[in-house]
């Protein structure tokens, strides 16, 4: 045994310390099964002076670390290189609600808490932490900082950045950076927290962070509305944004591709609207503090007028709990019927929102004359200028084509997305998959300011290499 196993063993307890392959395995593949890492060990430190102690010893010896939460991450983040020298530094243990405090709206969480378990514990206390995503029954806090998660709130509430007061965060030398504060105003000097929000762990190992609730809305009316057009999205999500202002929670759309994906591998789920509607889908959430029938009243108005002048198609309003929980289901269920389906090409972009019907449409024509194949999948959050921009292929042409020509159709979509003031990565980060990417779009000076940054956190680049930068 080394002397490094030696000593994690010491910090965090030998069964804490995995070096078996059978045990080890769950956390050197991604979620897509796209990257396969290998580690010396994975490490389970169950408090934040273990966390410290983890990363003082691998820092010693000069041992890469990279930090894990519920390894749900899109981009490779969380997935160790193949060399096998880095030790996965796994934080699912520290999983405790250190506080609650209703008159401060805030609450205190370790990092290794499951976002739906800190939506629970909010909503126990009758408030809202809003923060909302298909994964939140396996992502962490922890890993939803270091990626600045956005998902489906994001319109109303803000990612994962504005939801953020405070940080407990180990530093590359391990030692510890308490920056728990819960304050809405503090000009002291550098907002060192927002470093570590969306560094997606490459410049410390964040343990725990105090974070922003809400009032828990008591009324919540959603519906499913068919629509001719993305332009017609868009001017509906104009039209609810006048009409319904911060009340207006959500507004994903998703294509008809989409709905049959859902349909083909997910028989189970049930399609309130037939995908040969039309062509497109908007998802639409308003929340009311507690008027059950102004938000109905609202929401028929919006969708009657939308009806009326040809912006919608056909729409259903769930008329139950149960009903709205599966138009939710339908739209969070897309991530997994596409995964069932054999994944395909991803783009996570951000454009501003008056330019995303115009960048589909030339982007599609562009991609399908170079790509005769190509078929887009096209959803996301459109009310943040979020798309999931994702390509598989026409029935009848592999799935293997798509990824083949992956480099060649991302020539074709970033260029796009630049071109327009966009981002190639809205919410799922750079992580191994876009790193280098990202280098063509950001300025010499930018990345010279990233780099700097890096360098004065993390000296000797052993805090999850190869990543973002
Ligand atoms: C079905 C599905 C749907 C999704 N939908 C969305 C969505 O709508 N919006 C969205 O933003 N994302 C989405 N994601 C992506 C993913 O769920 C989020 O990025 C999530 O925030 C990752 O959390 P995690 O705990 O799984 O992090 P991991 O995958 O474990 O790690 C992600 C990154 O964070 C780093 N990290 C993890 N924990 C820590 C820590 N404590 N300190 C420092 N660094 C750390 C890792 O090194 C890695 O770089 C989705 C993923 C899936 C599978």
């Amino acid at each position: 045994m080394t002397d490094l196993l030696q000593q994690l063993r010491t910090a965090v307890g030998s069964a804490n310390v995995l070096t078996e392959a059978a045990d080890t395995a769950p956390y050197l593949t991604d979620w897509r099964k796209r990257y396969h890492g290998r580690a010396q060990a994975v490490v389970r430190p169950g408090s934040t002076a273990e966390v410290a102690a983890v990363v003082q010893a691998c820092a010693a010896a000069g041992t890469p670390m990279v930090p894990q939460g519920g390894n749900t991450g899109l981009v490779g983040g969380g997935t160790p290189d193949e060399r096998g020298n880095s030790v996965l530094l796994s934080l699912q243990r520290m999983n405790r609600i250190r506080a609650l405090d209703p008159d401060n709206d805030t609450i205190t969480v370790e990092a290794g808490c499951i976002l739906q378990q800190v939506q629970q514990a909010a909503r126990a206390a009758d408030r809202l932490f809003p923060l909302s995503l298909a994964a939140e029954g396996s992502a962490t806090i922890g890993g939803n900082l270091a990626t600045n998660a956005g998902g489906t709130q994001v319109l109303r509430y803000g990612n994962a950045r504005e939801l953020t007061l405070g940080l407990e965060v180990v530093l590359p030398d391990g030692r510890v950076w308490d920056g728990l504060r819960g304050l809405r105003k503090d000009n002291t000097g550098y907002d060192l927290k927002q470093l570590f929000i969306g560094a997606e762990g490459t410049l410390g190992v964040i343990t725990a962070a105090t974070l922003r609730l809400h009032a828990l809305p008591r009324v919540q009316r959603t519906a499913l509305a068919a629509l001719p057009s993305l332009q017609a999205a868009t001017a509906l999500l104009n039209q609810a944004r006048a009409a319904a202002s911060a009340t207006l929670t959500a507004f994903e759309v998703m294509s008809d591709v989409c709905l049959r994906s859902v349909a083909r591998e997910l028989p189970q789920q049930r399609l309130p609207l037939a995908p040969d509607t039309a062509p497109w889908f908007a998802l639409l959430e308003l929340s009311d503090p507690d008027d059950e029938a102004r938000a109905s009243a609202l929401l028929e108005r919006l969708l009657g007028a939308a009806l009326e002048e040809g912006l919608a198609v056909d729409a259903v309003i769930a008329q139950s709990l149960a009903e709205a929980q599966a138009l939710w289901r339908l739209r969070e269920s897309i991530p997994e019927a596409q995964a069932k389906a054999g994944g395909n090409v991803k783009h996570d972009i951000a454009l501003p929102v008056s330019r995303v019907a115009e960048f589909v449409a030339s982007t599609n024509a562009a991609l399908a004359a170079q790509f005769p194949w190509i078929q887009p999948v096209v959803f996301g959050h459109l009310g943040d200028g979020n798309l999931h921009y994702n390509m598989q292929t026409k029935p009848g042409t592999p799935l293997a084509t798509a990824f083949a020509h992956e480099r060649a159709i991302n020539e074709v979509v970033h260029p796009a997305v630049a071109a327009r003031g966009g981002s190639i990565s809205a919410e799922h980060g750079l992580g191994q998959l876009k790193r280098a990417e990202n280098r063509r779009y950001k300025s010499e000076v930018e990345l010279a300011l990233m780099r700097s940054i890096k360098a004065a956190l993390d000296p000797h680049g052993l805090m999850n290499p190869g990543k973002l930068l």
